[in-house]
């Protein structure tokens, strides 16, 4: 595969890092600290083109490729984590799956605003008692005719207190099991839906994560995704090209906790030298810089393939989990590089140790992503 990248795939990172260090940095410590939204960041994300980034241009979007969209995604990730997630979730997520599934009304009623940006949207899977194992939907859509009645509750929902549509994932017949399962879009402010407390996270704290309850809501006909019982086979296909946009955001949390590492250890003197003197610190930088392009090369093969028409649900799920284990390995190392500063906020080195956890849990733990690749190479 060639990974050299184009003109347009060069300033496209470019214009992604440009903004990551004069829009995203400044704030990134008191947003952590606040658990404050990024609403003004998440703006001009839109009016760059960054939340529809594989949208067709006639909805709104960009036009552009995969391997652009992880571009951006690191480029992000190597600064605010909590943004870039949002940027995935709307893009690889809901904009993706609205435009590969959605009906040319559906397109034309949501899709130019949340590739635009104008709204973001969330996807919502997860339950109390449904993580990895999501074919235990308790949340019930029950076919009235003209309209669903929708009734459960949803956890862990990114972009739950700020999104404007939601495609939420439910039973509708119990009998037929994960084929019995539809994908509805819900708009914020149906009667009956009600949004829960925002979660106190460890890290992506300027991510809004709610907890969403559906009390009857009646959602039209017109709003279920694909045929009846499709929306199992939607959340899975959705979910195959999540990963590579996290697999991307955890690329760029361990790509921005090394060039910090870097940095410090050449500025940093112990013992009358600069630490990277040091054998042990150059080995631990020797060692990420490894990793991080090993976990590169993945990404890039993982959206080449998507991008090429391929199956991808193999390669993104090996990027997701080495890019996930790099994130956490690396920021681990970049902290102990910066010694005491390591551990205190000004060097962002802490924050993006802790945002890295994430990379292992959401859109399929590291177990799952195993239990993937195990059955694709197994069958
Ligand atoms: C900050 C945040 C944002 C999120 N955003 C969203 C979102 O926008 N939309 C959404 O739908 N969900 C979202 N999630 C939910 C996330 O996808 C789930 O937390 C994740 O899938 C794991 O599910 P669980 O928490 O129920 O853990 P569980 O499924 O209970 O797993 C617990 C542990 O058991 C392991 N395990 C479970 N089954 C197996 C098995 N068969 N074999 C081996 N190990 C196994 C898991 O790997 C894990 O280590 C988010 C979560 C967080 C924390």
């Amino acid at each position: 595969m060639d990974f050299k990248l184009t003109e347009e795939q060069e300033l496209i990172k470019q214009a992604a890092r440009d903004f990551a260090q004069n829009e995203l940095l400044p704030g990134v410590i008191e947003r952590d600290e606040q658990q404050k939204f990024p609403k003004e960041e998440v703006r001009k994300m839109g009016e760059l083109g960054f939340l529809g980034m594989m949208v067709d241009p006639k909805y709104g979007g960009s036009g552009l490729d995969t391997l652009s969209y992880v571009l951006v995604m690191e480029e992000l990730s190597k600064v605010d984590a909590s943004s870039s997630v949002i940027v995935s979730v709307n893009n690889s997520l809901v904009c993706w799956g609205l435009e590969t599934y959605g009906t040319e009304e559906q397109k034309e009623k949501y899709l130019h605003k949340l590739a635009t940006g104008e709204i973001i949207g969330a996807f919502c899977l997860s339950e109390p008692e449904a993580g990895s194992d999501a074919t235990s939907q308790k949340t019930t859509a029950i076919d009235k005719g003209d309209h669903y009645l929708l009734n459960g509750t949803k956890n862990w929902i990114t972009n739950g207190g700020t999104a404007g549509v939601y495609l939420v994932i439910a039973q509708t017949d119990k009998d037929k099991k994960h084929r019995g399962i539809n994908a509805l879009i819900v708009e914020k402010g149906m009667e009956g839906f009600e949004i829960g407390p925002k979660e106190n996270k460890l890290g992506i704290r300027g991510s809004d994560t709610h907890s969403l309850l559906f009390n009857d809501v009646k959602v039209p006909k017109e709003n279920r995704i694909g045929e009846d019982g499709f929306g199992f086979k939607f959340a899975m296909k959705t979910l195959a090209g999540g990963r590579i946009g996290i697999a991307a955001q955890a690329l760029g949390i361990a790509a921005g906790a090394y060039e910090l590492a870097l940095k410090y250890s050449k500025e940093r003197k112990a013992f009358g030298t600069e630490i990277s003197n040091h054998q042990a610190i150059a080995f631990k930088l020797a060692d990420m810089h490894t990793q991080i392009q090993a976990a590169r090369l993945l990404v890039y093969q993982a959206a080449k393939e998507k991008d090429n028409g391929a199956n991808y649900d193999l390669s993104g799920a090996m990027a997701k989990l080495y890019a996930s284990q790099v994130a956490m390995e690396t920021t681990v190392e970049a902290v102990q590089i910066h010694g005491g500063n390591g551990f205190v906020k000004d060097y962002h080195v802490e924050r993006l140790m802790r945002d890295a956890k994430i990379t292992q849990i959401y859109e399929g733990t590291s177990e799952i992503q195993k239990i993937v690749i195990s059955r694709s190479i197994l069958k």
